[in-house]
């Protein structure tokens, strides 16, 4: 115990322990930011602590069904915000669940929400930008501690619901905080009161017309209903009905209605991208409002890929987080509520039954639905929603066999032909050269630099539009998909290049690869000779037109990058050898060629063969196969160049 903490407790007696509890560092840090920063978007910290309050409610309403005892008292559930100017003081009240002493402890000492921490991990990313704090405040849910840019004083006076112990909270913000037992005389009957004690320069917050502004901004939308006192004896004055928006029709809801739930339901703060609002008759009846985000959540890669889901049935929030999408559309955020699930069983067997199934497939479908029904009405909508979310429904093709050829129908590229993206899949058809078999692509990090490979060379001289995919998912899905309309997926970088067949665009006849001269055919063995071990085969190339060589893999086995990919994950051992095809054309090797049937020079050939695989695995974005021989021979050819 602490010096304060024993002394509060002998001043109490030692019936009355007194418990100060240093905050966790984390917490310390964020109420640092909080105490000693003015952010002008402070007026948050309203819509956080009403969130709170309803999210006490509806966890009480759920604990209810097993054990209705705990809602004896009959009290309907509510939120009272009430003011009292002459204290200082602003209450936000709720009769939820409320608290014990040790959630107390585990709740309001750490860090609980996840969109604090993600904030917490954004400012660590931005180390020293204190500034950079003011405006991503507002896009997180920074959840509780938010009071204390308003506050000096916080006090929680709450009691868990079925108890007979109460407690108090009691904290400055700087460092700890303490909690008290709480006469019951003193106590709510159930639930939590946050009572704040303003800062000087907050004051503001005693206006009632100002709080009921921000609560109908902010928090309209929330399913439990509001009160408003503006004094201590004051009259209550309803602020919102905390009916299920939901559960409306269309007709009834506004737009800001709309994007007030939005933010609520994803603690993010921008406006929905995609609103669908329906209710489903027929064998099951439920309804739903879903959302497709304006931006991307901070959350979308985490491993754990949680959507935020929200399961009801009638009326009574089962899980937060149900398990209502797949993971590649894990960015869309809903919530479902339903009379055809049973109320009286865990939250996990209601996952289990075939209705919740039903209703998952229903909901997929329609969220499908309308992404196909806004690719073609709106392109443009559906082109943001694609820049922020396609790398993750892409994820789909790979994992949804079912849905694969609707995906195909929404997937948007980016190709050699078409920098800009915003390619379909049946624009690239539309687009097909004369003679040409397959979809071809190229697997990479970064569209950008994949335009610049020179495997795509031969394919940009007959015109043949190449899919540059970027995505990590990307190297999963084109090795399982079949094709698209009859065409196979192939890869630029793999195998020969079958297209031979295909005219050039200048109309020109491209010289054949079976071709070669005898010289070069010579120079092209010993090269395989010299390469020996670093790579399966040297051979002519038709993919290139402008660069002397670059590497594929061989025809059978995983693309080069899907390699990469397994490898970095620890999931490949050895990377398989790739080919190595040079170009026969190419002044480089002609003169290579020649030189090599002339006086016979083998040293600079072999130089010269390990500098072209080396300058190919560079192009590639990897490492030259060993740093000090490549620089060895670079020096050397530089110095026959000088001299
Ligand atoms: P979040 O609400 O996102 O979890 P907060 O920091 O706002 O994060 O709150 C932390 C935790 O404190 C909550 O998860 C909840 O367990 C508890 N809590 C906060 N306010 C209340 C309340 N009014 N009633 C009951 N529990 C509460």
């Amino acid at each position: 115990m602490t010096d304060e903490a024993e002394a509060a407790t002998g001043a109490a007696g030692a019936a009355t322990p007194t418990a100060t509890h240093a905050f966790q560092a984390d917490v310390a840090r964020l109420l640092d930011l909080m105490v000693h920063s003015i952010y002008s978007e402070r007026d948050i910290f309203i819509r956080e602590l009403i969130s709170n309050a309803a999210d006490a409610c509806e966890k009480l309403r759920y604990e209810a069904i097993a054990h209705p005892e705990l809602v004896a008292d009959g009290a309907p559930f509510a939120i009272t915000v009430s003011l009292d100017p002459d204290k200082n003081r602003l209450t936000v009240a709720d009769n939820g669940i409320g608290m014990s002493e040790a959630d107390l402890i585990a709740a309001l000492g750490t860090i609980a929400s996840s969109g604090t921490k993600a904030f917490l991990d954004r400012l660590n990313a931005e180390e020293d930008k204190k500034a950079e704090a003011q405006n991503l405040i507002g896009q997180f849910g920074i959840g509780f501690y938010s009071a204390f840019m308003v506050a000096d004083r916080v006090e929680v006076e709450t009691r868990r619901a079925g108890t007979d112990a109460a407690w108090r909270w009691i904290s400055d913000g700087k460092g700890a905080y303490r909690i008290e037992p709480l006469d019951l005389s003193l106590a709510p009957t159930r639930g939590s009161r946050v009572n704040l004690f303003l800062k000087e320069d907050a004051k503001e917050f005693l206006q009632a017309y100002k709080i009921e502004s921000l609560i109908k901004e902010h928090s309209g939308a929330v399913a439990v209903p509001i009160v408003f006192l503006d004094k201590p004896e004051g009259e209550e004055k309803s602020l919102t009905d905390g009916a299920a928006l939901w559960a409306k029709s269309k007709s009834d809801v506004t737009p800001e209605q709309y994007t007030e739930f939005y933010r609520t339901l994803a603690g993010q703060f921008d406006e929905p991208a995609l609103t669908i609002h329906w209710r489903a008759e027929g064998r099951y009846e439920y309804n739903v409002l879903a959302f497709v985000p304006g931006s991307r959540p901070f959350d979308l890669f985490d491993p754990a890929r949680k959507g935020r889901a929200k399961l009801y049935v009638r009326r009574v929030l089962i899980t937060s987080d149900a398990d209502l999408v797949p993971g590649w559309l894990r960015f869309v955020r809903l919530v479902v509520d339903t009379a055809d699930l049973p109320l009286n069983v865990s939250r996990e067997i209601v996952q289990q039954s075939p209705v919740f199934a039903a209703i998952k497939k229903g909901v997929v479908t329609r969220v499908m639905g309308e992404l196909t029904k806004l690719a073609e009405n709106d392109k443009d909508a559906f082109g943001k929603i694609w820049e922020n979310f396609g790398s993750v429904i892409k994820e789909g093709l790979y994992e949804d066999y079912e849905r694969r050829d609707a995906l195909f129908k929404l997937a948007r590229f980016v190709s050699s032909t078409h920098p800009d993206g915003n390619r379909t899949l049946a624009d690239y058809i539309a687009n097909l050269r004369p003679n040409q078999t397959a979809i071809y692509y190229l697997l990479g990090d970064d569209a950008k630099r994949l335009a610049g490979s020179p495997q795509l060379e031969g394919f940009k001289a007959r015109g043949i539009e190449v899919l540059l995919l970027p995505d990590p998912v990307d190297a999963f899905w084109v090795g399982t998909a079949a094709g698209f309309e009859g065409k196979p997926f192939k890869s630029v970088t793999q195998g020969a290049a079958d297209i031979k067949l295909v005219p050039l665009a200048d109309g020109q006849e491209a010289p054949k690869s079976e071709d070669v001269s005898p010289k070069v055919a010579t120079l092209l063995a010993f090269m395989k000779q010299t390469l020996e071990g670093a790579v399966e085969d040297v051979r002519a190339s038709d993919r290139l037109s402008e660069s002397p060589a670059c590497l594929v893999a061989p025809e059978h086995g995983p693309d080069r990058r899907l390699e990469r990919i397994l490898s970095q994950h620890g999931r490949l051992d050895e990377l398989s050898k790739p080919v190595l095809e040079v170009n026969p054309n190419h002044p480089l090797v002609t003169a290579l060629a020649s030189r090599f049937g002339g006086d016979g020079d083998k040293a600079i050939v072999e130089d010269s063969a390990w500098l072209l695989f080396d300058e190919a695995r560079i192009v590639d974005g990897e490492q030259p196969k060993d740093a000090a021989a490549f620089a060895a021979r670079l020096r050397r050819v530089l110095e026959r160049a000088a001299a």
